[in-house]
């Protein structure tokens, strides 16, 4: 099988932690190249910037867009624009209106649009899915909570406008949910804390409701100390489903669910790799779209400063 010629723009924590090693354990793509402004890949040709890298490297066929996501939208237009099929890390935008029209532009192109959710690959957010589809939901919960110092230490585009804030981590918590839950949820009400020299929030509290009438608390928290806290629970009428660690253990009334290791984002390459080969794109923007409607509606607190 011919390998798909990739380049990654935006050589940051998670490219280097994912998209990198998952790419060289690949056997779908080949990384020919990478741009970033400030950062060069030993042993891959290195450009400051998409511009540079498609002067140098017009045969690259697909791009993964690792950068922040305030300049995500440009990059991802100009490489669709090149006729090259893109993986967009999450969130896809920083608006949903970003995403709705990268998603036309890809199919005016002939080009895959893929707007991956990581999170959506842990381990147990599948057999939750299948297990949810068959139960009537009574009530869920769901507590994202980390401490941002650890998690991302010097970031400071999360706290300018368009980087979410705790949404940021949120917002996987978000995309699984949006995935196991049968039909659609619809924000009903939104709390975010704002430190006073923030554009984003560092604290969320959400209620949603599913088209059942079953209600969702969330609590999102970037000031959160100790080990983090990513579960959702979901209380039904055949009982308790528990997903933990951000979707990687999976209990059914208690009793642990034998789900495979985790391997995210391999998982987010192979479904690409299929997306390419049947030229489909996948662009689902429900979770950011629950984020733009708690930034809509949501009641605003100040609070302290954050000081990193
Ligand atoms: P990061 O470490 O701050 O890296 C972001 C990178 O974007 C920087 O290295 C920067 O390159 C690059 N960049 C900025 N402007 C650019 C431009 N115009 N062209 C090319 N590259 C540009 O952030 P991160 O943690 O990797 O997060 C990046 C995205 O991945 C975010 O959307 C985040 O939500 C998502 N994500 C992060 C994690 C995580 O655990 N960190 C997990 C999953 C998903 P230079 O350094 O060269 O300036």
């Amino acid at each position: 099988m011919q390998k798909t010629r990739i380049a990654i723009v935006g050589l940051g924590k998670i490219a280097r932690d994912q998209h990198i090693p998952s790419l060289a354990a690949s056997e779908a793509f080949d990384l020919v190249a990478v741009a970033s402004p400030h950062h060069a890949l030993d042993g891959v040709p290195s450009f400051t910037s998409i511009e540079a890298l498609f002067d140098a490297v017009p045969d690259v066929a697909a791009v993964s867009l690792c950068t922040t996501p305030q300049v995500r939208y440009h990059i991802a237009r100009l490489a669709l624009q090149n006729g090259c099929h893109v993986l967009l890390e999450k969130p896809p935008g920083v608006t949903v209106s970003e995403v709705q029209a990268l998603a036309g532009l890809a199919r005016r192109r002939g080009v895959v649009l893929f707007a991956s959710w990581h999170s959506r690959f842990a381990p147990g957010v599948e057999p939750a899915r299948t297990w949810l589809a068959e139960r009537k939901i009574l009530q869920i919960t769901v507590t994202w909570k980390e401490d941002v110092r650890a998690w991302h230490p010097g970031q400071r585009w999360i706290w300018q406008a368009g980087g979410l804030g705790v949404f940021d981590s949120g917002i996987n918590a978000l995309s699984i949910l949006t995935r196991i839950i049968p039909g659609a949820l619809v924000l009903q009400s939104a709390e975010l804390s704002y430190p006073s020299n923030c554009q984003t929030p560092i604290a969320a509290r959400l209620v949603l409701a599913d088209e059942r009438g079953a209600s969702a608390r969330v609590e999102f928290d970037f000031l959160h100390a100790g080990p983090p806290a990513w579960s959702i629970e979901v209380d039904t009428d055949a009982g308790r489903l528990s997903l933990s660690r951000g979707g990687s253990d999976l209990t059914l009334n208690g009793a642990a669910a034998g789900v495979a290791q985790n391997t995210e984002y391999a998982n987010v390459y192979a479904r690409f790799a299929a997306l390419l080969r049947d030229r489909n794109s996948d662009v689902d923007s429900a979770p950011l779209q629950l984020v733009a409607d708690a930034f809509l509606c949501g009641r605003r607190v100040e609070v302290e400063p954050f000081k990193e």
